[in-house]
């Protein structure tokens, strides 16, 4: 018997999913965060943590049984996934539970800004007229989507807008021209291609050092008059500064934002712009993400387990 503890809130799915299984025995953390944590992982085959619970050296350091880790989610920023290597533990994640929702994140915020959705919300609201002239907005149609970064999420980002009627092009020395073809994209080997190129910039590369500030002053001026660029991916991909000085000068058209160089953004100049939406890093953040999340999490302790 595997014992299996699961240190966060699981849906219920994943929960049913585990505990079906005959050779595992599931361990619920019924106190706060962390509290159990220490006296449980001693004992404990494997473990499911989400967001919050922390598996440090310590934590591995007592975790005498312990061979498989699952951070139900992408960020493995809680885990020393190095530590747990050396001591032979395997670390497993779920990348394939949320970039649909991301994706669709994508488009909830360029529509919203195009079709100036929240401050027609607010006009409305105040009861300030009905002067629809003031909020004529812009179709996707037609319209040309630079993705800078076409993975998981860029991929079906790109599907989307196909529907939309976009043309697609991509940025991403890691993927061929033939494979960006397939998702109905065309490549662009130099990155101010898509600055140039783009009505609407979207950017889908993870956070490291080669991709910190990858979109900055030369990208964000190279940028037309009338395009807006659309960040879910991490904050500091993007000179934040840059992008706050292009706005101000009106040099782009907008920017919608999901993730900031700190979280929550204190930055008065951002909060303060018009042509911007903030969202409070909502693009994984549906039900649907959530439940797959989990249930993708107990596969992974099953899929494990088979056979051993
Ligand atoms: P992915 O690994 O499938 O795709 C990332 C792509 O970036 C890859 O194709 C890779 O080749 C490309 N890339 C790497 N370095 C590059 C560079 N220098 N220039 C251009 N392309 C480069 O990842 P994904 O699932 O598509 O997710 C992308 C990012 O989205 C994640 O790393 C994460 O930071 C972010 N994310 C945000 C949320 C949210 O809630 N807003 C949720 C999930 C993921």
């Amino acid at each position: 018997m595997k014992k299996v503890f699961v240190a966060e809130k699981l849906d219920a799915e994943a929960l049913e999913l585990l505990e079906s299984e005959k050779d595992l025995e599931i361990y619920r953390n019924k106190k706060s965060i962390g509290e159990t944590l220490i006296s449980e992982i001693g004992i404990s085959d494997a473990i499911i943590v989400c967001t919050y619970t922390k598996i440090t050296k310590e934590v591995i350091d007592k975790a005498k049984n312990l061979k498989l880790i699952v951070r139900a989610g992408v960020g493995l920023d809680n885990v020393d996934v190095k530590y747990a290597k050396e001591k032979g533990i395997e670390v497993r994640n779920t990348p394939k539970a949320n970039f649909v929702s991301v994706a669709e994140h994508v488009f909830a915020l360029s529509l919203s800004l195009l079709r100036n959705i929240p401050q027609a919300d607010r006009y409305v609201r105040d009861d300030k007229g009905w002067d629809r002239k003031h909020f004529i907005g812009e179709e996707l149609n037609g319209k040309v989507l630079g993705l800078v970064g076409i993975g998981l999420i860029g991929s079906h980002v790109a599907h989307i807008a196909q529907a939309f009627g976009m043309k697609v092009i991509a940025y991403d020395p890691f993927v061929s021209s033939s494979d960006m073809k397939k998702e109905g994209a065309e490549k662009k080997e130099d990155l101010l291609d898509i600055a140039c190129e783009s009505d609407i910039v979207s950017v889908h590369v993870p956070l490291f050092d080669s991709t910190h500030h990858l979109v900055g002053k030369d990208f964000l001026n190279s940028m037309k008059k009338t395009a807006i660029i659309v960040n879910t991916s991490r904050g500091p991909v993007i000179n934040q500064d840059e992008l706050i000085a292009v706005l101000e000068k009106n040099k782009i058209k907008g920017a919608a934002l999901d993730v900031f160089d700190i979280e929550p953004p204190k930055d008065r100049r951002l909060l303060s712009l018009d042509d911007v939406i903030l969202t409070p890093h909502l693009g994984a953040m549906t039900r649907e993400a959530d439940r797959r999340m989990c249930v993708h999490a107990a596969e992974e302790v099953i899929d494990f387990f088979k056979g051993q």
